[in-house]
C-alpha cells in the first residue's frame, strides 16, 4: 500500500488529503496533518472520497471517447472537434464559439483553455461556473480594494474578537472551517459570533446575535451598522483619511439608514442592527466570512462592498484578526481567477480593458493579441447559444443543465446548439444528454496539478492511481485539442499564429504549464514568481503572493495601508439598497431560496454515488414555515407542486423551524438525475448583477399548493455492479413525481420512490411487470402478490436467507422496515409471512431510525432522540455512540437537537 498526498475536490476551505491506494485502486483517505488549511481534519465529504473511487462508483464513470453515442478513438474524437471549430471560426467569426469551465478544474487545466479561447481563438469567450459561486467576491473586492484578493487568513479565525457570517451556512458548506470557529470560541470565550442569514441554519444557531434579514436587504443592515459606527463615534478616522477615498459620498447616504428604517426594510429588530454595529466597531479586532448568500444577488457586488467598507471604516483590515474574506464554494474558484478563466478577466489579475495588459498577455504567449471586448458570461453566454449565435460549446466538467437559473432555457438552448463537447467524469449528468461529442476526463486521485484555496493558499493535486479506460487529464484533452486547432487555423492564416511556427501549447508536462502561468504573475499583486513543484514539494503548501526571493508566502495583504488602486487607496462605493431582481406579490407570495446541505456537493455527480451520503438527506424537501404550511392544508411529507414565474415541480414538504413566515428552502443539489424535474434552478430567475454577472439564485417569487396524492409505489434493490441507478433515471419521468435514492454502509441499495395523483390510475400490469424486471426482482426466488381488487402489488425478492430487493405498490407502509432489512440485514423469514397478507402492518423492527445524523458512526435521529430524552448531554452521547467525535460535521446539529429538546 502507498500513500500521496493531495487536496480535497469539493469545497473552498481546500483540506488536504492523504490517499491511501495500491497504485491501482484508492482504498482510503484521511486528512493531512501537515496541510495549513485543515490540520488533518475532514469533513463527511472529504472522508468518504475514497467511496468515490469503489468498483461501483467507478462503472458510472465515462471511460471512452463517443461521438453521436458511439465509441470512438481519442484522434477521431479530436480530430472531429478541431474540424468543426475551426470551420465554425471560418464561416462565423471566433466569437461563434464558447467555453463554458469549472472551479473543479485545477489551475494548469484552466490555464490551457483560456489560452486556447482567449489567444488562440481570439474570443474571451471563455466562461465558467464560478461565475455562478464567486464573481461578485471578485467584482466587490476590486470596486473597493482594487484587487481580486481576500486579504486574510483562516489563521485570522484564531485572533478575531468579533466574527461576522454573512450569507454563509458555515457549519454545513465549509465545516472544516466551522471546527476551527468553534475551536477559536472555546479559546476565547469573549469572542463574538454574529451571523447574518435569513435561515436559522446551524450556524446562526452557534451565534451570539444572528440576525434573520429578509432576502436581498443586506445593504441596508451594512449601511445601518456603518451609520451606528458613524453615530457612536467607533470608526477610524486617521484610518480613513489616510488609506481610502470616497468616504463622504458613502456617508451621505449612509445618513439615511438609520437602524430604525433599517429594521423596517431588513426585518429585523433595530436595537440588533445597533449590537451588531457596536460590537463590530468597540472589538479590537473584527473578521468577516461571507459567501453565496451575499453574491448570488442580483446587486451582490455592492453586497460585498457594503461589508468591505465596515473593515475600511474602522481600519479592520490587514491586521491579525481583521479584514473581509469571502469563503469560494469550489476547490479551485481561485486558481481560474488568477489564469483569468471568466469572460472579463485575463491572465494573473490584468484588466481586459488596458491595452498595456492585453499586450503583455499577447506577449508572453506570443500571439498578436488578446481580444479587448469581454466575452458572454455564464448567463449571457447560454441566452447566446439559445439565440443560435454560439454555434460551437464546449463544456468542462460542470453540469450547466442543472445549475443554470432559468432552466427550461437553458435546456432549449442546449438542445439546438450545432455542436456541443462535454468533457466529464461522470457518464451521466443532466448536461451530457445534450453532448454530440463526450470526452472522459480523469478525477479526483487521478490527475496533477495545482489549487488555490479561499486563503490565497496553492497546494498541489496529485494522482495517486490512473483514470478508467481512456479517459485523459483534462489539460492533456485541452493541449490535444489546442494543437489539432492550431493547426487548421494556421493553415487558414497567412502567417504563423505567433510567427515562429512553433505550438503556443509546447507542453510535456503539467508542471511546464504551472511554469508559465508563474511568468505571467511576475510583478503583479498575485505574484508567485517564486513558487514551484519543488517548492511546493519541499515546504508543503503556500500562500500568494510568493515573488522571487521570498522565503515564505503571505500571511495577510494590506498591512501597509496601500492597495492595489491608481491612487494607492481603497474605495468606498456610493451604493444603495435595492430590492431582488424579482418581488413576491398576491399570486406568488413566498421567498423561494436555495443552497447546500451537509453531505452533498453541487449537483450530486460525486456525492450522489455514495449511499451513505443520502443518509442525511435522503430526498429533496421544499423546507416551509408551518403556518404557510397550515394555511394550505399541508402536513409535513406532503407532495406540493412549488410554482415560480418559469415553471413549476413536484417535491414533498417539510415544515422547518429554521425559516420565517412566507420563505421557503429548496435545496440546490437535486436535478434530473435524481427526481422528476429540473430541480429548483426550474424556478430561480436569470436576473444578473450589472458588474459581475452573477445570477441572483437565492430568490425567486413562487407559490405552494398541495398536490393531492392517490398511491404511492416504492421499489428497491441492491445494485452490486453499480449500473441499477442510471438505468432506472429514464424511470422518474414516469410518474406525477418520483425520486432515485441510495441507501446502505456496506452494500449499494438503489431505491425509487414513486407517487401517482389522485386522478392518475394506478400503474398498469404491464409498467409494473418492466419495473420488475428492470430491476431483476423476477427471477425464481421471488415472492410475488397481486391484490388486483384493491391495486396492491408485493414483490420480494429473497437471497439465501436476506432480502435483495423488494417492490411495493399502492400499500407502502413496509418500505421503512424493508429498507432497514435490504441495508443492514436480517432473517428475512418475517417477510414471507407478511407479503401474502394484503393489509398487514409490517412486522415492528423497532422505533424508525430516521435520518443518520453522524454519519462517521451511523447514529440516527432516532438514538440521539432516545438518548436526550434519557437525560444524556453531550459527553455522555459521545461516550455511548461516539457520534461527533470523528469528523465533527455532525456536532452543530447534535448541540442544537440537545438545546431544543424539552427537559
Ligand atoms: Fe473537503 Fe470538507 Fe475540507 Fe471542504 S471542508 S475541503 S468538503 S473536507
Amino acid at each position: 500500500m502507498s500513500e500521496t498526498k493531495s487536496t480535497c475536490p469539493y469545497c473552498g476551505v481546500g483540506c488536504g488529503v492523504i490517499i491511501e491506494h495500491d497504485a491501482t485502486r484508492i482504498t482510503g483517505v484521511r486528512g493531512d496533518p501537515a496541510h495549513p488549511a485543515n490540520c488533518g481534519r475532514l469533513c463527511t465529504k472529504g472522508g468518504t472520497l475514497h467511496l468515490t473511487m469503489t468498483p461501483q462508483a467507478l462503472a458510472q464513470r465515462l471511460a471512452y471517447p463517443t461521438l453521436h453515442g458511439q465509441h470512438v478513438s481519442w484522434d477521431a474524437a479530436l480530430d472531429h472537434a478541431a474540424d468543426t471549430f475551426a470551420k465554425t471560426i471560418a464561416e462565423h467569426g471566433p466569437d461563434s464559439v464558447a467555453f463554458y469551465l469549472s472551479g473543479q478544474l485545477l489551475t494548469e487545466d484552466y490555464y490551457v483553455f483560456n489560452k486556447l479561447g482567449k489567444g488562440l481563438i481570439g474570443t474571451n469567450n471563455v466562461d465558467t461556473n464560478s461565475r455562478l459561486c464567486m464573481s461578485s467576491a471578485v467584482a466587490g473586492y476590486k470596486a473597493t480594494l482594487g484587487a481580486d484578493a481576500p486579504p486574510c487568513s483562516y489563521e485570522d479565525i484564531d485572533h478575531t474578537d468579533c466574527l461576522l457570517i454573512a450569507g454563509s451556512n458555515t457549519a454545513w458548506a465549509h465545516p472544516v472551517l466551522f471546527r476551527r470557529i468553534e475551536d477559536a470560541r472555546k479559546a476565547r470565550a469573549e469572542m463574538k459570533l454574529i451571523v447574518v442569514d435569513p435561515r436559522r441554519t446551524d450556524t446562526a444557531e452557534a451565534a451570539d446575535l444572528h440576525l434573520a434579514i429578509l432576502p436581498g436587504t443586506d445593504i441596508a443592515l451594512y449601511h445601518a451598522m456603518l451609520h451606528v459606527l458613524l453615530w457612536e463615534d467607533l470608526i477610524d478616522i486617521d484610518y480613513i483619511a489616510a488609506h481610502t477615498e470616497g468616504f463622504a459620498e458613502l456617508k451621505a447616504i449612509v445618513r439615511d439608514y438609520t437602524p430604525a428604517m433599517a429594521a423596517d426594510i431588513c426585518g429585523v429588530k433595530a436595537d440588533d442592527i445597533i449590537t451588531a454595529a457596536r460590537w463590530f466597531g468597540q472589538s479590537p479586532t473584527a473578521l468577516s466570512l461571507y459567501c453565496q448568500g451575499l453574491n448570488q444577488s442580483s446587486h451582490g457586488t455592492d453586497n460585498n462592498a457594503a461589508i468591505i467598507h465596515l473593515h475600511l471604516a474602522t481600519g479592520k483590515i490587514g491586521k491579525p484578526g481583521c479584514g473581509p474574506l469571502s469563503l469560494t464554494g469550489q476547490p479551485n474558484a481561485m486558481g481560474g481567477r488568477e489564469v483569468g478563466g471568466l469572460a472579463n478577466l485575463i491572465s494573473a489579475h490584468r484588466d481586459m480593458a488596458n491595452p498595456e495588459h492585453r499586450a503583455e498577455v499577447a506577449k508572453l504567449w506570443g500571439v498578436a493579441d488578446v481580444p479587448s471586448q469581454p466575452g458572454l458570461t455564464a448567463v449571457e453566454l447560454f441566452e447566446a447559444v439559445g439565440r443560435g449565435e454560439i454555434k460551437a460549446l464546449w463544456i468542462v466538467c460542470t453540469n450547466p443543465a442543472q445549475s443554470l437559473p432559468d432552466l427550461t432555457n437553458v435546456h432549449a438552448a442546449l438542445a439546438q446548439c450545432p455542436f456541443v463537447v462535454v468533457q466529464e467524469v461522470s457518464a451521466q449528468t443532466d448536461t451530457t444528454a445534450f453532448a454530440d461529442l463526450l470526452l472522459p476526463a480523469a478525477g479526483w486521485g487521478e490527475k496533477d496539478g495545482t489549487v488555490t484555496n479561499s486563503e490565497r493558499c496553492i497546494s498541489r493535486s496529485r494522482a495517486a492511481v490512473p483514470p478508467p479506460g481512456e479517459a485523459r487529464a483534462d489539460w492533456q484533452i485541452a493541449v490535444d485539442f489546442a494543437r489539432r486547432l492550431e493547426a487548421r487555423l494556421t493553415a487558414a492564416r497567412p502567417e504563423p499564429v505567433d510567427g515562429s511556427g512553433q505550438s503556443l501549447f509546447p507542453y510535456e508536462s503539467v508542471e511546464a504549464i504551472f511554469n508559465e502561468h508563474r511568468i505571467s504573475t511576475v510583478g503583479r499583486d498575485l505574484d508567485i514568481g517564486g513558487l514551484s513543484y519543488s517548492l511546493l514539494e519541499s515546504t508543503g503548501p503556500q500562500q500568494w503572493p510568493f515573488p522571487a526571493g521570498a522565503s515564505a508566502g503571505t500571511l495577510r495583504l494590506y498591512g501597509d495601508g496601500m492597495f492595489p488602486t491608481v491612487s494607492g487607496k481603497a474605495k468606498f462605493k456610493a451604493v444603495q439598497h435595492r430590492p431582488t431582481a424579482e418581488v413576491t406579490d398576491a399570486r406568488m407570495p413566498l421567498h423561494l431560496n436555495s443552497g447546500r446541505l451537509r453531505d452533498q456537493w453541487h449537483g450530486m455527480s460525486r456525492t450522489g454515488i455514495v449511499p451513505r451520503l443520502f443518509a442525511h438527506a435522503p430526498e429533496p424537501l421544499l423546507e416551509m414555515h408551518p403556518r404557510d404550511m397550515e394555511r394550505r392544508g399541508i402536513k409535513d411529507g406532503d407532495l406540493v407542486t412549488l410554482k415560480g414565474k418559469r415553471g413549476a415541480l413536484h417535491v414533498r414538504a417539510a415544515a422547518s423551524a429554521t425559516l420565517r413566515p412566507a420563505q421557503t428552502f429548496m435545496p440546490m443539489h437535486w436535478g434530473g438525475q435524481f427526481m422528476n424535474s429540473r430541480g429548483v434552478n426550474t424556478l430561480t430567475p436569470a436576473a444578473t448583477d450589472p458588474v459581475s454577472r452573477q445570477p441572483e439564485l437565492k430568490h425567486a417569487a413562487v407559490q405552494v399548493e398541495k398536490f393531492a396524492i392517490g398511491w404511492q409505489l416504492v421499489a428497491m434493490c441492491r445494485d452490486d455492479v453499480g449500473t441499477l441507478h442510471g438505468a432506472l433515471q429514464t424511470w422518474l419521468a414516469r410518474f406525477d413525481y418520483a425520486t432515485l435514492t441510495l441507501s446502505g454502509r456496506e452494500n449499494n441499495v438503489v431505491i425509487l420512490r414513486a407517487w401517482g395523483g389522485a386522478d392518475t390510475p394506478l400503474p398498469a400490469p404491464e409498467m409494473l411487470a418492466e419495473l420488475t424486471t428492470a430491476m431483476s426482482l423476477d427471477g425464481p426466488q421471488a415472492l410475488a402478490f397481486n391484490d388486483t381488487k384493491r391495486g396492491i402489488v408485493k414483490r420480494a425478492l429473497i437471497e439465501g436467507d436476506r432480502l435483495a430487493g423488494a417492490l411495493l405498490c399502492n400499500e407502502t407502509r413496509a418500505t421503512e422496515w424493508l429498507t432497514d432489512l435490504i441495508t443492514r440485514g436480517g432473517s428475512a423469514q418475517e417477510l414471507r409471512k407478511w407479503i401474502f397478507a394484503p393489509l398487514a402492518a409490517p412486522p415492528s423492527s423497532g422505533p424508525a431510525r430516521g435520518r443518520i445524523i453522524c454519519n462517521c458512526f451511523d447514529v440516527s435521529e432516532a438514538e440521539i432522540k432516545a438518548d436526550i430524552a434519557a437525560g444524556m448531554n453531550l459527553p455522555a452521547l459521545q461516550e455511548k455512540r461516539q457520534c461527533g467525535t470523528s469528523c465533527g460535521s455532525c456536532l452543530p446539529e447534535l448541540r442544537r437537537m440537545l438545546a431544543t429538546s424539552t427537559p
